[in-house]
């Protein structure tokens, strides 16, 4: 498997001859950390499929014209699908409406949808972001961050049939609730996950750590992809790490590089 993080929850990933993009919202603001121009939405030349974890802006908003560029199927929460079918052009024959619970037979992969949950942002967050004069002028640009609809909030189970059915599990929002995870197993091989929201993200990434037990983890996300409203979260990772290595030795903690191909062996 060969893994591109795009930036926010944005991935390129390889497997067999197939190549899947998640989350691929790549207009980054221009005021972005780190800054990368060169990812943008026209990066893009080729893919077969598009997974969505849920319909927020920062990870649906390029689909649309992604779709239509590369005439690809986008598979996607159907409330989320619904409102961009009516307003933003995504066309409704190459849109798969998913459910949590569904899953999909392709030739390189199988992949199942499961319940996920988004994460609450903490309350400092909010009152830090929202008074200023920066957000003021973020949310009056004309950029249209808020007419999405979030919909079921789902997490991805790949099964990568031309690697030894490796499972690779990637959610796009860290939400927890006791209730969330009612299966008995959910090992994984690889397990990615988003740091962003709140300030103790971190505290979430251990408990889907220890519920997934992955042998490798990559963080996503906790790059500061639509200031002002984001941040920058890279400590959280760093506390991650330490914590592994403390509690799960034999869990691996891999931070990608932004636009850099790794080819991923377990
Ligand atoms: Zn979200």
């Amino acid at each position: 498997m060969k893994i591109r993080w795009l930036g926010t929850a944005a991935l390129e990933i390889k497997t067999g001859s197939s190549i899947i993009l998640m989350d691929p919202w790549l207009s980054r603001f221009k005021n972005a950390y780190p800054i990368k121009p060169e990812i943008n939405k026209d990066m893009i030349q080729k893919a077969d499929y598009i997974f969505i974890t849920h319909g927020h802006f920062d990870h649906f908003a390029d689909t649309p014209y992604l779709v239509k560029k590369l005439g690809i199927k986008v598979y996607v929460s159907t409330p989320a699908a619904e409102v961009a079918i009516e307003n933003k052009g995504l066309d409704e024959n190459l849109v798969v409406k998913v459910n949590s619970g569904d899953s999909f037979e392709m030739d390189d992969f199988t992949v199942k949808a499961i319940k996920g949950k988004h994460i609450t942002f903490d309350f400092g967050t909010i009152i830090r972001k929202i008074f200023r004069w920066s957000t003021y002028k973020l949310l009056v640009s004309g950029k249209d961050l808020i007419s999405w609809k979030k919909g079921e909030v789902l997490g991805w189970i790949f099964n990568l049939l031309k690697e030894d059915n490796k499972k690779v599990t990637i959610f796009g929002s860290l939400g927890f609730s006791k209730d969330l995870f009612k299966e008995e197993d959910y090992s994984t091989d690889v397990l990615i996950i988003p740091v962003a929201g709140r300030r103790d993200a971190w505290k979430n990434a251990i408990k889907y750590i220890e519920i997934f037990s992955p042998k490798l983890v990559i963080p996503t996300h906790f790059d500061d992809s639509f200031p002002p409203l984001s941040d920058y979260y890279m400590y959280q990772i760093d506390k991650i790490e330490k914590i592994l290595k403390e509690k799960h030795p034999d869990t691996k903690l891999q931070v990608l590089e932004l636009n850099k191909e790794m080819e991923i062996t377990l």
